[in-house]
């Protein structure tokens, strides 16, 4: 096994290094258009800094909060999730095991702040319909 051997393509490291910065990664703009056309442009903050686990978007009043996560990185029960680089992977699955447990005591942090977390998979972003209703859902208090 070669060590140190980068795991991604160079196209793929854009996206890596645009979701450890933390910012506008391609999902989050997808969700943030979603939110604009369900009518909740402007109502909210990104970033949320002071809030457990930094949700991507916050509503402060509504005290609602959401997650948009990458499924490789946070390591979602689906085929995205399940993969594993084949260099470093001892590193990788320790990695991943971390920032899911960060991820499960941020949500439960937030619930005893009285807040209420949503998490939008990566992966259910593929399809437009669903990720929207859950949104929807989740804002309009029925979820
Ligand atoms: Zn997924």
């Amino acid at each position: 096994m070669k060590t140190g051997a980068d795991p991604f393509s160079k196209e793929k490291r854009a996206d890596v290094m645009r979701a450890v910065k933390g910012k506008n990664t391609k999902p989050e703009l997808k969700v943030r258009a979603m939110l604009r056309e369900l009518g909740y442009a402007r109502r909210y903050r990104i970033g949320g800094a002071g809030l457990p686990g930094k949700p991507d978007i916050v509503f402060s009043s509504a005290r609602k909060a959401i997650f948009v996560h990458g499924c490789f990185w946070h390591g979602h029960e689906c085929a995205r999730g399940a993969r594993t680089p084949k260099a470093n992977a001892a590193y990788w699955i320790g990695k991943i095991a971390r920032n899911r447990a960060r991820d499960a005591a941020a949500v439960t942090a937030l619930g005893a702040m009285t807040w209420s977390a949503l998490t939008i998979w990566e992966c259910e972003l593929r399809d437009e319909a669903t990720p929207s209703k859950k949104l929807s859902a989740f804002l309009s208090g029925s979820a």
